[in-house]
């Protein structure tokens, strides 16, 4: 744009994008003339507004993808005679800051139904357009005809805005910071995954439905020995992974980093960060680019957050930081007294928001897909809680007995490798602690418990909110009479019990986590029940992100998210048994009962009849679930229907053991993770 535009466009929109202001109907049009044509020398033939719908929670099987409709890049001219040039090409201004769409046809909480749907997108102006497939891509807001949100991006945007009102709110009443004209959200996810045979993926119901496995058991050979973590990739997984690189660069996301993950089959890829929404756009954008790349390829790429059992499974760590226009970071701990005020103010008002809105935390990351892995030993626990690093911890209790703010010595320090030809290294301030689920690094914190599936945009709206909210109350203190000290350490007095630097999947920090009075929600019901209290409704209301019907429709739709998703595996798991799996059982039977040693025919008709009698005992549970209210419904599909899923899984596994090699019906563990 800047290459484009004339100057003083360009500087009067970046202006705009600073102050929020309006971009004036003049220069809209200079700009739409000019991304038309900068669009057609890069082959586009249409233009499509970009937007990600209210899903509620991970998507299984593509489910966090973009939307957007195709729209010719031509007109009716309307400046010209009709029976002469009645089209032009040419991209209206109008139609590239705005467009219209039915809203009652995407999740939206009861904001919309079918007799009073309409629905808008507008463009998202801090995010650049793109040309990817001979479209334009414009990534936009969605949003009713009230205003009211009903996708994940408008309340990010407004959370970023919070951000910006209350920390620049905070910067006057510290005196730190004082150029900053702007506050922005950074984001650089980590994005996992499983790359599979496409052949294979479409022989297989449960991962066409619901994007993990339902049945199956482990190879002998999995992740013992970590050997998977950093080895070569296979060719074409890593042909795949060069392609998807090579596109995301074209439309400007340099992807920085790629490598083979701790499971069989499992991979990462994560971008240079940017401004949270831009990179919550580029991640969605990701995984558009990589289901794309792999069918041309034969493949097939996994995002479930468990697509196996017994190996690991796949997260998101939304690595998230807070800075201002002037490049300072609440979380790098400075170089000079600015920097390290700054840092510990920082850390001040995350650890308020923490503490004071931990269970909103917990449910941005709450869906059917990730409660296979918070909890278990791969993923931070369920438990949200702070790890700032251990040298930190000191330091907040120095500060609560009057330590001065600039107590924190954040030296680096030559860590000398006892070699004498590989040199001293210079380790970070703080050690890296992997079982947390917010630990510190070095420059940024990373949120691990994202979901692989998931859109980041909830998780880090809710990071800025209680960012925003720390701001808010801090400014409030030294506004109030408190100096910029005091202020930090009753804030650290007040809210350290969310300070964890120990082991996170011990059974001791669960217990000591109880002590502390922090929750460990570690189902998506129990979590979604305290998404919409009156204190979380405040905070929205109070950081102008959701108003109180907003709030409540979000949870519903994570509700529904979550419903859906136990439903439609319930329902695969049973046609598969029926259609599949006994028919199996059957033919096996029969040959091994003709064996003449009569000893094999017994434990596998006692095998197989377990299944049968599991699948009897899911029928009957699933068609005795309420309806009506979903919180009901979700928690009964959960604490009583899903262990019957896992009997019955249990059963089949067990007769897979059994089975003559060859006829089991779908493509086993084996074949998925160790053919390509
Ligand atoms: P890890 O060491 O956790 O494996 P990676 O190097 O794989 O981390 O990825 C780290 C991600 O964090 C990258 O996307 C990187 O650009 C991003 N990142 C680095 N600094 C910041 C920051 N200040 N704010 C947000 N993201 C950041
Ligand atoms: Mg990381």
């Amino acid at each position: 744009m800047s290459e484009t535009l004339p100057r003083d466009v360009m500087q009067r929109y970046q202006e705009c994008l600073i102050t929020g202001e309006p971009t004036t109907e003049k220069d809209q049009k200079v700009i739409a003339d000019l991304l038309f044509q900068w669009a057609r020398e890069r082959g586009a033939i249409d233009f499509a507004h970009w937007f990600f719908p209210l899903r509620g929670g991970g998507g299984a099987v593509g489910g966090m993808l973009g939307a957007y409709k195709q729209d010719t890049l031509m007109d009716l001219d309307f400046g010209s005679k009709f029976t002469t040039k009645p089209m032009k090409a040419c991209l209206p201004a109008e139609r590239l800051f705005q467009g219209e769409t039915d809203g009652s046809s995407f999740p939206n909480g009861g904001l919309r139904v079918t007799h009073s749907a309409a629905a808008f997108t507008t463009w998202d102006r801090s995010s650049p357009p793109f040309v990817m497939n001979k479209t334009l891509y414009i990534p936009c807001a969605f949003i009713t005809h009230f205003g009211k949100c009903i996708d994940e991006k408008t309340p990010l945007l407004r959370s970023m805005d919070a951000v910006k009102t209350h920390g620049l709110r905070l910067l006057k009443a510290t005196g730190l910071g004082k150029d900053a004209q702007t506050i922005h959200s950074f984001l650089g996810w980590e994005q996992e995954f499983f790359v599979v045979k496409a052949e294979h993926f479409k022989a297989r119901p449960d991962l066409v439905n619901t994007g993990r496995t339902l049945f199956g058991k482990l190879p002998t050979r999995h992740q013992q020995g970590d050997l998977n973590y950093f080895q070569p990739m296979p060719g074409n997984v890593q042909l795949l992974l060069d392609r998807a690189q090579a596109a995301m660069i074209k439309v400007g996301c340099p992807m920085a980093v790629k490598h083979n993950e701790v499971a069989p089959g499992q991979h990462e890829m994560s971008p240079v960060f940017r401004t949270a929404n831009v990179s919550c756009d580029s991640n969605v954008l990701f995984m558009e680019v990589m289901n794309r790349e792999a069918a041309k390829l034969g493949l097939q790429v996994l995002f479930h957050e468990k697509p196996f059992a017994g190996i690991n499974g796949s997260g998101k760590h939304a690595n998230w930081s807070i800075g201002t226009d002037t490049g300072l970071n609440f979380f790098y701990p400075g170089k000079n007294e600015e920097g390290v005020k700054l840092f510990v103010t920082g850390i001040a008002c995350l650890t308020y928001g923490l503490a004071q809105y931990n269970e909103l935390v917990r449910c941005t990351v709450a869906s059917a897909g990730n409660d296979h892995r918070l909890g278990a030993q791969e993923a931070p626990p369920a438990i949200i809680s702070l790890y700032p690093g251990q040298g930190f911890e000191k330091y907040v209790e120095e500060i609560v007995k009057g330590a001065d703010l600039l107590g924190y010595k954040a030296e680096k320090k030559k860590q000398p490798t006892g070699a004498s030809q590989p040199m001293a290294v210079e380790a970070n301030v703080e050690d890296r602690n992997r079982t947390a689920p917010f630990p510190f690094c070095g420059n940024r914190f990373e949120f691990r418990a994202v979901g692989s599936s998931q859109n980041c945009c909830l998780p880090i709206m809710v990071c800025n909110a209680i960012m925003a909210a720390g701001m808010s109350h801090m400014a409030d203190l030294i506004e109030g009479g408190l100096s910029h000290r005091d202020a930090v350490a009753k804030i650290f007095k007040e809210n350290k019990h969310v300070i964890f630097t120990g082991n996170g999947y011990s059974e001791e920090w669960k217990t000591e986590a109880a002590k502390r009075g922090l929750p460990n929600l570690n189902t998506t019901p129990k979590a979604l029940a305290t998404w919409a209290s009156d204190k979380n409704k405040a905070l929205f209301e109070k950081m102008k992100i959701y108003t109180q019907e907003e709030t409540c429709a979000r949870q519903e739709v994570m509700y529904e998210n979550y419903i859906t998703s136990l439903s439609i595996e319930v329902q695969t798991m049973i046609q598969m048994v029926e259609t599949a799996i006994l028919p199996a059982c059957v033919k096996d039977l029969k040959r091994t009962e003709i064996l003449p040693n009569k000893k094999y025919a017994p434990p596998r008709k006692a095998a197989y009849e377990a299944i049968a009698d599991e699948l009897e005992k899911l029928k009957v549970t699933y068609d005795k679930r309420p309806h009506g209210a979903l919180d009901k419904e979700a928690t009964y599909l959960c604490d009583t229907v899903k262990p019957r899923m896992v009997a019955l899984r249990q059963a089949v596994d067990k007769a897979e053991t059994l089975m003559e090699k060859g006829s089991y019906p779908f493509p086993t563990y084996e074949a998925l993770l160790y053919s390509h």
